[in-house]
């Protein structure tokens, strides 16, 4: 039996304007008749409310879990349940996506049938964590709502200090960009760390993002801790014919305003017979002009990965993009994925030996020097590393003519 709605004047508010409102959808789970999560919703509502008209928050976290796990759900409980009886309880489950986030339709059904006979109905795809939400779970069916998730082929995400699930764009699925095999690299982090993301052991989160190609769909460069990065390192591909067809149909006017003029490092010139020249040395790879001329232009065939390190949003210190610690490296076969685990091996271990408590790899870099973190894992200087994107190298050229050297040996050793 169904519980009268609360008066919810400040929610209906922010369905008033032009956009879909969140409000909308807590509505209608709270509006479907003789489901079990009906009046868990209302009272969700009516706690809202009260969180507006006082300008608090009212969830505060806890200890709730599944057997055999450290992490992977997000307690909630409520400060005011008494008021709120149906919502006290509010958890979060976070489950595993699959690679690219490819899912039958079966498989969602399938998922939502289980949320909704343990839960609020309410389901997130996806979280910045890269796992998919289930949000609004009593503590009681936690366990046989993750039971039954598990059943079905999918395992929880990470939660807490801990190596977290990490994300990877559609790539090549759906991407003609892509320069690296997304999923694969992804997939394979997450299994080689299954234990660190399960049991929360690290003195903060570390998170791990894929993106196929320089345009970086995921934000890893902002977001990641370790940013896997899709790339080439021959010369973009060119179909002057295409070229000369986009001219034709845009005009030179529009080419030289909208490309030409706006690649960041001026490699790009048009011809007078309507063809483009690319200066391919000067070209960093920021994909403009590649997206603009998406039939003309496109990414080169020698492709691989660069690697950045100690991205994060704001906590403490504010944004950090993440540095290039790793320029270039082949993402081919076997070996190469292994010494690309290696790396996250050696990234991860000196993290949890050396960062403080609560402070990310990228706040530690900071506070230790990024010399000494190249060092701990083990990294060569490269005069291709850089800080942020499009910014001169970080290697201090008062060693130049030795780091020269170095360079000149390695490339004649590969
Ligand atoms: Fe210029 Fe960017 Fe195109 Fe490279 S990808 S040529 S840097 S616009």
């Amino acid at each position: 039996m169904a519980k009268e709605m609360h008066k919810t004047p400040m929610l209906d508010q922010l369905e008033s304007g032009p956009w879909p409102s969140f409000v909308t959808g807590l509505k209608r789970l709270a509006q479907d008749e003789g489901k079990p999560y009906q009046n868990m919703m209302i009272d969700l509502l009516g706690q809202l409310e009260h969180s507006y008209e006082t300008k608090k928050g009212y969830w505060k976290g806890g200890t709730v879990g599944v057997i055999g796990y450290g992490g992977g759900v997000i307690p909630r409980f409520s400060e005011v349940g008494q008021k709120f009886p149906d919502s006290k309880e509010f958890h979060t489950l976070r489950i595993q996506p699959p690679a690219g986030m490819h899912y039958t339709t079966d498989i969602i059904r399938k998922m939502c049938d289980i949320w909704e006979r343990y839960g609020s109905g309410l389901v997130a795809f996806h979280g910045q964590s890269g796992d998919i939400m289930f949000q609004g779970v009593t503590t009681d069916n936690v366990q046989p709502a993750f039971d039954e998730f598990n059943e079905l082929g999918f395992d929880l995400g990470g939660a807490g200090p801990a190596v977290r699930t990490g994300m990877s764009c559609v790539g090549a699925a759906r991407c003609e960009q892509s320069c690296t095999n997304e999923q694969k690299v992804h997939r394979t982090l997450v299994n080689r760390f299954l234990d660190d993301m399960h049991r929360p052991a690290l003195p903060y989160k570390f998170k791990f993002k894929v993106s196929g190609c320089p345009n970086d769909c995921m934000n890893s460069i902002e977001r990641a801790d370790m940013a896997v990065i899709g790339t080439w390192r021959d010369d973009m591909k060119v179909n002057q014919t295409e070229v000369k067809a986009f001219v034709a149909s845009k005009s030179r006017k529009y080419v030289i305003d909208n490309v030409v003029t706006r690649c960041p490092t001026n490699a790009l010139s048009l011809n007078d017979d309507d063809t483009l020249a690319v200066d391919n040395r000067n070209c960093v790879r920021c994909m403009h002009c590649i997206n603009v001329m998406t039939k003309a232009l496109s990414v080169g065939d020698d492709k691989g990965v660069t690697i950045l390190m100690g991205g994060k949003r704001t906590l403490k210190i504010g944004d950090l993009m993440g540095t290039v610690v790793v320029p270039f490296m082949k993402l081919d076969t076997e070996e190469d994925f292994e010494a690309l685990t290696e790396l996250a091996e050696r990234t991860i271990e000196f993290f949890a030996e050396n960062a403080l408590e609560h402070e990310r790899t990228g706040e530690m870099i900071e506070r230790i020097g990024l010399v000494n973190f190249l060092e701990g894992i083990e990294l060569e200087i490269d005069p291709n590393m850089i800080v942020e994107p499009r910014q001169s190298s970080y290697v201090r050229m008062d060693t130049w003519d030795e780091e020269v050297d170095k360079w000149n040996e390695r490339k004649a050793a590969s």
